[in-house]
Protein backbone atom coordinates (compact mmCIF):
# COMPACT_ATOMS: atom_id res chain seq x y z
CA UNK A 1 0.00 0.00 0.00
CA UNK A 2 1.26 3.67 -0.77
CA UNK A 3 0.32 6.85 0.90
CA UNK A 4 0.18 9.95 -1.09
CA UNK A 5 1.13 13.55 0.59
CA UNK A 6 -0.30 16.60 -0.28
CA UNK A 7 2.54 20.10 -0.35
CA UNK A 8 1.94 20.39 3.48
CA UNK A 9 2.46 16.68 4.06
CA UNK A 10 -0.81 16.26 4.72
CA UNK A 11 -2.29 12.76 3.61
CA UNK A 12 -4.33 13.03 1.06
CA UNK A 13 -5.21 9.32 -1.04
CA UNK A 14 -4.12 5.75 0.18
CA UNK A 15 -3.65 3.31 -2.71
CA UNK A 16 -3.06 -0.69 -1.92
CA UNK A 17 -5.25 -4.12 -2.61
CA UNK A 18 -6.99 -5.41 -0.78
CA UNK A 19 -6.83 -8.95 -1.46
CA UNK A 20 -8.70 -12.03 -0.31
CA UNK A 21 -6.86 -14.93 0.63
CA UNK A 22 -8.09 -17.28 -2.31
CA UNK A 23 -6.96 -14.71 -5.04
CA UNK A 24 -3.39 -15.32 -3.62
CA UNK A 25 -3.60 -19.02 -3.35
CA UNK A 26 -4.56 -19.35 -7.18
CA UNK A 27 -1.82 -16.66 -7.85
CA UNK A 28 0.92 -18.98 -5.97
CA UNK A 29 -0.80 -22.00 -7.91
CA UNK A 30 -0.36 -20.61 -11.66
CA UNK A 31 2.92 -19.84 -10.58
CA UNK A 32 3.89 -23.16 -9.47
CA UNK A 33 2.28 -24.66 -12.57
CA UNK A 34 4.45 -22.24 -15.09
CA UNK A 35 7.34 -22.96 -13.15
CA UNK A 36 6.46 -27.14 -13.56
CA UNK A 37 6.15 -26.35 -17.00
CA UNK A 38 9.01 -24.63 -17.57
CA UNK A 39 11.22 -27.15 -15.28
CA UNK A 40 9.78 -30.16 -17.60
CA UNK A 41 10.12 -28.10 -21.13
CA UNK A 42 14.03 -27.71 -19.93
CA UNK A 43 14.19 -31.39 -18.79
CA UNK A 44 12.68 -32.74 -21.55
CA UNK A 45 14.39 -30.39 -24.49
CA UNK A 46 15.98 -32.05 -27.17
CA UNK A 47 19.05 -30.26 -27.19
CA UNK A 48 21.16 -29.73 -24.21
CA UNK A 49 20.91 -27.04 -21.98
CA UNK A 50 22.12 -25.75 -18.66
CA UNK A 51 22.39 -22.97 -16.42
CA UNK A 52 25.95 -21.91 -15.67
CA UNK A 53 27.09 -19.88 -12.59
CA UNK A 54 29.82 -16.93 -13.24
CA UNK A 55 32.75 -18.87 -12.64
CA UNK A 56 31.16 -22.04 -15.02
CA UNK A 57 29.58 -23.65 -12.79
CA UNK A 58 26.69 -26.05 -13.77
CA UNK A 59 24.23 -25.01 -11.67
CA UNK A 60 21.00 -27.13 -13.52
CA UNK A 61 21.87 -29.22 -16.81
CA UNK A 62 19.27 -31.40 -18.67
CA UNK A 63 19.47 -34.79 -19.83
CA UNK A 64 20.19 -34.00 -23.49
CA UNK A 65 23.46 -31.94 -22.05
CA UNK A 66 23.75 -35.27 -19.88
CA UNK A 67 23.85 -37.74 -22.54
CA UNK A 68 26.30 -35.37 -25.39
CA UNK A 69 28.64 -35.42 -22.32
CA UNK A 70 28.43 -38.89 -20.87
CA UNK A 71 28.19 -37.24 -17.17
CA UNK A 72 24.92 -37.79 -14.64
CA UNK A 73 22.94 -34.63 -13.47
CA UNK A 74 25.11 -35.05 -9.94
CA UNK A 75 28.45 -35.55 -11.69
CA UNK A 76 28.08 -32.36 -13.79
CA UNK A 77 27.00 -30.46 -11.27
CA UNK A 78 30.49 -30.94 -9.16
CA UNK A 79 32.38 -29.60 -12.87
CA UNK A 80 32.73 -26.10 -14.25
CA UNK A 81 32.51 -25.58 -18.10
CA UNK A 82 36.04 -24.59 -18.17
CA UNK A 83 36.90 -28.35 -16.84
CA UNK A 84 35.18 -30.18 -19.89
CA UNK A 85 36.19 -27.45 -22.70
CA UNK A 86 39.18 -29.03 -24.92
CA UNK A 87 41.98 -26.88 -24.24
CA UNK A 88 42.64 -25.42 -27.70
CA UNK A 89 38.99 -24.13 -26.99
CA UNK A 90 38.89 -22.29 -23.81
CA UNK A 91 40.83 -18.91 -24.58
CA UNK A 92 37.56 -18.12 -27.39
CA UNK A 93 35.01 -18.80 -25.28
CA UNK A 94 36.28 -17.12 -22.33
CA UNK A 95 36.91 -14.18 -24.02
CA UNK A 96 33.29 -14.14 -25.58
CA UNK A 97 31.94 -14.73 -21.68
CA UNK A 98 33.96 -11.79 -21.02
CA UNK A 99 31.56 -9.69 -23.62
CA UNK A 100 28.85 -10.78 -21.95
CA UNK A 101 29.98 -9.66 -18.39
CA UNK A 102 30.55 -6.61 -19.49
CA UNK A 103 27.89 -5.97 -21.71
CA UNK A 104 29.21 -5.48 -24.97
CA UNK A 105 27.10 -8.36 -25.80
CA UNK A 106 23.95 -9.81 -25.18
CA UNK A 107 24.49 -13.85 -26.37
CA UNK A 108 27.24 -15.43 -28.67
CA UNK A 109 27.16 -18.85 -30.59
CA UNK A 110 30.63 -20.71 -31.05
CA UNK A 111 31.79 -23.78 -32.15
CA UNK A 112 34.03 -25.82 -29.92
CA UNK A 113 34.76 -29.20 -28.77
CA UNK A 114 33.92 -30.46 -25.19
CA UNK A 115 35.93 -33.66 -23.94
CA UNK A 116 32.99 -36.18 -23.05
CA UNK A 117 33.58 -38.44 -19.81
CA UNK A 118 35.00 -41.08 -21.88
CA UNK A 119 37.71 -39.16 -22.87
CA UNK A 120 37.15 -38.46 -26.73
CA UNK A 121 36.57 -35.16 -28.54
CA UNK A 122 32.77 -33.95 -29.47
CA UNK A 123 32.10 -30.62 -32.13
CA UNK A 124 29.27 -28.79 -30.15
CA UNK A 125 27.63 -25.69 -31.05
CA UNK A 126 26.77 -23.47 -28.20
CA UNK A 127 24.78 -20.27 -27.70
CA UNK A 128 24.79 -18.54 -24.22
CA UNK A 129 23.32 -15.81 -23.19
CA UNK A 130 23.25 -13.63 -19.74
CA UNK A 131 20.57 -13.65 -17.20
CA UNK A 132 20.93 -10.05 -15.75
CA UNK A 133 18.98 -8.55 -12.68
CA UNK A 134 17.60 -5.12 -12.77
CA UNK A 135 20.55 -3.34 -12.20
CA UNK A 136 21.88 -5.15 -15.20
CA UNK A 137 24.52 -6.96 -13.28
CA UNK A 138 24.92 -10.76 -14.92
CA UNK A 139 23.51 -13.27 -12.31
CA UNK A 140 24.06 -16.44 -14.42
CA UNK A 141 24.04 -17.50 -18.18
CA UNK A 142 21.75 -19.69 -20.04
CA UNK A 143 23.70 -22.31 -22.40
CA UNK A 144 22.31 -24.20 -24.79
CA UNK A 145 24.38 -26.72 -26.79
CA UNK A 146 23.74 -28.98 -30.02
CA UNK A 147 26.17 -32.24 -31.31
CA UNK A 148 27.75 -30.21 -33.82
CA UNK A 149 30.17 -33.71 -34.38
CA UNK A 150 28.83 -34.84 -37.98
CA UNK A 151 27.85 -31.44 -39.41
CA UNK A 152 31.80 -30.66 -38.55
CA UNK A 153 33.18 -33.76 -40.11
CA UNK A 154 30.80 -32.97 -43.36
CA UNK A 155 32.12 -29.11 -43.52
CA UNK A 156 35.51 -29.95 -43.49
CA UNK A 157 35.10 -32.58 -46.28
CA UNK A 158 33.52 -29.90 -47.87
CA UNK A 159 36.32 -27.16 -47.49
CA UNK A 160 38.54 -29.59 -48.47
CA UNK A 161 36.93 -30.76 -51.43
CA UNK A 162 36.71 -27.31 -52.41
CA UNK A 163 40.18 -26.15 -51.62
CA UNK A 164 42.05 -29.47 -52.45
CA UNK A 165 42.85 -31.30 -55.98
CA UNK A 166 41.73 -35.16 -55.23
CA UNK A 167 44.43 -36.56 -57.91
CA UNK A 168 47.15 -34.92 -55.68
CA UNK A 169 46.14 -32.99 -52.93
CA UNK A 170 47.89 -30.11 -53.78
CA UNK A 171 45.36 -26.75 -53.94
CA UNK A 172 43.38 -26.31 -56.46
CA UNK A 173 43.44 -23.24 -59.34
CA UNK A 174 41.08 -21.64 -56.77
CA UNK A 175 42.31 -22.04 -53.73
CA UNK A 176 45.76 -21.16 -55.57
CA UNK A 177 44.69 -17.66 -56.71
CA UNK A 178 43.25 -17.06 -53.12
CA UNK A 179 46.05 -17.80 -51.34
CA UNK A 180 48.22 -16.34 -53.80
CA UNK A 181 46.61 -12.80 -53.70
CA UNK A 182 47.09 -12.88 -49.99
CA UNK A 183 50.86 -13.92 -50.50
CA UNK A 184 51.29 -11.09 -53.05
CA UNK A 185 49.60 -8.54 -51.19
CA UNK A 186 51.69 -9.41 -47.98
CA UNK A 187 54.81 -9.06 -50.06
CA UNK A 188 54.17 -5.81 -51.54
CA UNK A 189 52.97 -4.29 -47.97
CA UNK A 190 56.31 -5.06 -47.04
CA UNK A 191 58.63 -4.29 -50.19
CA UNK A 192 59.52 -8.02 -50.15
CA UNK A 193 60.85 -10.30 -53.20
CA UNK A 194 58.72 -12.71 -54.59
CA UNK A 195 58.72 -15.18 -57.72
CA UNK A 196 56.17 -17.71 -59.80
CA UNK A 197 56.78 -20.17 -61.75
CA UNK A 198 54.48 -22.05 -64.63
CA UNK A 199 55.09 -25.67 -65.00
CA UNK A 200 53.69 -27.52 -67.71
CA UNK A 201 54.60 -31.49 -68.52
CA UNK A 202 56.52 -32.10 -71.73
CA UNK A 203 54.37 -34.24 -74.46
CA UNK A 204 51.98 -35.31 -71.62
CA UNK A 205 49.57 -36.24 -74.44
CA UNK A 206 51.92 -39.05 -75.31
CA UNK A 207 52.59 -40.48 -72.16
CA UNK A 208 48.74 -40.60 -71.52
CA UNK A 209 48.33 -42.22 -75.34
CA UNK A 210 51.45 -44.66 -74.82
CA UNK A 211 51.47 -46.03 -71.18
CA UNK A 212 47.49 -45.45 -70.64
CA UNK A 213 45.60 -42.54 -68.37
CA UNK A 214 46.33 -44.28 -64.82
CA UNK A 215 49.91 -44.15 -65.51
CA UNK A 216 49.36 -40.52 -66.59
CA UNK A 217 47.41 -40.42 -63.26
CA UNK A 218 50.78 -41.34 -61.75
CA UNK A 219 53.21 -39.19 -63.32
CA UNK A 220 51.25 -36.79 -62.03
CA UNK A 221 51.12 -37.64 -58.52
CA UNK A 222 54.97 -38.46 -58.79
CA UNK A 223 55.71 -34.95 -60.03
CA UNK A 224 53.41 -33.04 -57.37
CA UNK A 225 55.39 -35.20 -54.85
CA UNK A 226 58.72 -33.78 -56.33
CA UNK A 227 57.40 -30.53 -55.88
CA UNK A 228 56.56 -31.40 -52.20
CA UNK A 229 59.76 -32.20 -51.38
CA UNK A 230 61.81 -29.97 -52.96
CA UNK A 231 60.17 -26.74 -52.52
CA UNK A 232 59.64 -24.86 -49.19
CA UNK A 233 56.67 -24.84 -47.03
CA UNK A 234 56.56 -21.34 -47.52
CA UNK A 235 55.99 -21.82 -51.27
CA UNK A 236 52.73 -22.20 -52.26
CA UNK A 237 51.49 -24.81 -55.31
CA UNK A 238 48.75 -25.55 -57.33
CA UNK A 239 47.41 -27.66 -59.43
CA UNK A 240 46.26 -24.87 -62.11
CA UNK A 241 44.49 -27.36 -64.63
CA UNK A 242 45.48 -31.16 -66.31
CA UNK A 243 49.52 -31.45 -66.41
CA UNK A 244 49.99 -27.49 -65.57
CA UNK A 245 51.12 -26.52 -62.26
CA UNK A 246 52.24 -22.95 -60.47
CA UNK A 247 54.09 -22.54 -58.14
CA UNK A 248 54.60 -19.20 -55.78
CA UNK A 249 57.69 -18.36 -53.80
CA UNK A 250 57.98 -15.42 -51.60
CA UNK A 251 61.07 -14.04 -50.59
CA UNK A 252 62.53 -15.62 -53.42
CA UNK A 253 64.55 -12.95 -55.93
CA UNK A 254 64.93 -14.15 -59.91
CA UNK A 255 68.47 -15.85 -58.99
CA UNK A 256 67.65 -18.14 -56.20
CA UNK A 257 64.05 -18.82 -58.52
CA UNK A 258 66.06 -19.88 -61.58
CA UNK A 259 68.27 -21.96 -59.49
CA UNK A 260 65.03 -23.97 -57.76
CA UNK A 261 63.08 -23.86 -61.10
CA UNK A 262 66.78 -25.83 -62.89
CA UNK A 263 66.71 -27.89 -59.79
CA UNK A 264 63.31 -29.06 -60.26
CA UNK A 265 63.70 -29.45 -63.71
CA UNK A 266 66.73 -31.84 -63.28
CA UNK A 267 65.04 -33.88 -60.21
CA UNK A 268 61.87 -34.48 -62.73
CA UNK A 269 64.28 -35.23 -65.70
CA UNK A 270 66.46 -38.10 -63.56
CA UNK A 271 63.32 -39.33 -61.85
CA UNK A 272 61.99 -43.09 -62.55
CA UNK A 273 58.46 -43.13 -62.30
CA UNK A 274 57.54 -46.68 -61.14
CA UNK A 275 53.83 -47.84 -62.77
CA UNK A 276 52.03 -50.77 -62.26
CA UNK A 277 53.31 -53.25 -64.46
CA UNK A 278 56.06 -52.80 -67.07
CA UNK A 279 59.31 -50.32 -66.82
CA UNK A 280 59.55 -47.53 -64.92
CA UNK A 281 59.20 -44.11 -67.82
CA UNK A 282 60.61 -41.16 -67.53
CA UNK A 283 59.24 -37.65 -68.23
CA UNK A 284 60.34 -33.85 -68.26
CA UNK A 285 58.99 -30.57 -67.30
CA UNK A 286 59.28 -27.17 -68.80
CA UNK A 287 59.34 -24.04 -66.31
CA UNK A 288 58.40 -20.23 -66.86
CA UNK A 289 59.64 -18.25 -64.14
CA UNK A 290 58.77 -14.79 -63.26
CA UNK A 291 59.88 -12.27 -60.65
CA UNK A 292 58.08 -9.50 -58.82
CA UNK A 293 59.36 -5.91 -60.45
CA UNK A 294 56.80 -2.77 -59.92
CA UNK A 295 54.81 -3.31 -56.89
CA UNK A 296 51.74 -2.56 -58.48
CA UNK A 297 51.09 -5.73 -60.27
CA UNK A 298 48.32 -8.23 -59.86
CA UNK A 299 48.29 -12.05 -59.55
CA UNK A 300 46.93 -12.48 -63.01
CA UNK A 301 49.35 -10.30 -64.65
CA UNK A 302 52.21 -12.18 -62.69
CA UNK A 303 50.63 -15.83 -64.20
CA UNK A 304 50.51 -14.11 -67.89
CA UNK A 305 54.45 -13.48 -67.45
CA UNK A 306 54.96 -16.71 -66.42
CA UNK A 307 53.12 -18.73 -68.94
CA UNK A 308 55.04 -16.36 -71.89
CA UNK A 309 58.18 -17.55 -70.42
CA UNK A 310 56.56 -20.79 -70.21
CA UNK A 311 55.28 -21.18 -73.75
CA UNK A 312 59.41 -20.10 -74.67
CA UNK A 313 60.60 -22.82 -72.80
CA UNK A 314 58.17 -24.87 -74.86
CA UNK A 315 59.13 -23.60 -78.46
CA UNK A 316 63.04 -24.01 -77.61
CA UNK A 317 62.73 -27.36 -77.35
CA UNK A 318 61.20 -28.18 -73.85
CA UNK A 319 62.86 -29.71 -70.92
CA UNK A 320 63.96 -26.17 -70.39
CA UNK A 321 63.72 -23.05 -67.51
CA UNK A 322 62.73 -19.57 -68.87
CA UNK A 323 62.76 -16.27 -67.89
CA UNK A 324 60.01 -13.90 -68.48
CA UNK A 325 61.69 -10.92 -70.51
P1 LIG B 1 53.17 -29.94 -74.39
O1 LIG B 1 54.55 -30.52 -74.31
O2 LIG B 1 53.08 -28.90 -75.45
O3 LIG B 1 52.70 -29.44 -73.08
O4 LIG B 1 52.22 -31.12 -74.85
P2 LIG B 1 51.19 -31.93 -73.96
O5 LIG B 1 50.88 -33.22 -74.66
O6 LIG B 1 51.70 -32.07 -72.58
O7 LIG B 1 49.96 -30.93 -73.89
P3 LIG B 1 48.45 -31.10 -74.22
O8 LIG B 1 47.79 -29.88 -73.65
O9 LIG B 1 48.26 -31.36 -75.69
O10 LIG B 1 47.96 -32.38 -73.46
C1 LIG B 1 47.62 -32.37 -72.12
C2 LIG B 1 47.00 -33.72 -71.79
O11 LIG B 1 46.78 -33.88 -70.40
C3 LIG B 1 45.65 -33.89 -72.45
C4 LIG B 1 44.77 -34.47 -71.34
O12 LIG B 1 44.09 -35.63 -71.72
C5 LIG B 1 45.75 -34.81 -70.25
N1 LIG B 1 45.19 -34.73 -68.90
C6 LIG B 1 44.60 -33.66 -68.32
N2 LIG B 1 44.23 -33.96 -67.05
C7 LIG B 1 44.60 -35.24 -66.82
C8 LIG B 1 44.51 -36.13 -65.68
O13 LIG B 1 44.00 -35.78 -64.62
N3 LIG B 1 45.02 -37.39 -65.81
C9 LIG B 1 45.60 -37.81 -66.99
N4 LIG B 1 46.08 -39.04 -67.01
N5 LIG B 1 45.69 -37.01 -68.06
C10 LIG B 1 45.22 -35.75 -67.99
MG1 LIG C 1 51.99 -30.31 -71.42
MG1 LIG D 1 49.36 -27.96 -70.73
Amino acid sequence: ARIYFDTDGKPVRLVGTNEDITERQQREAALQESEARFRSTFDSAAIGMALVSLEGRFLQANDALCRLVGYTQAELQQKTFQGITHPDDLKADLALMQDLLAGSRESYQVEKRYLHQDGHAIWILLSRSAVRDASGKVLYFIAQMQDFTERKALLDKLELQATKDYLTGLSNRRHFLERGEAELAHVQRYGHALSLFMLDIDHFKNINDTYGHKAGDIVLQQLSRILRDTLRSVDIIGRMGGEEFAVLLPETDLQQALEVAERLREIVAAADVVREAGLPLHFTVSIGVVTLKQQDVNLDMLLNQADRALYEAKASGRNKVCVST
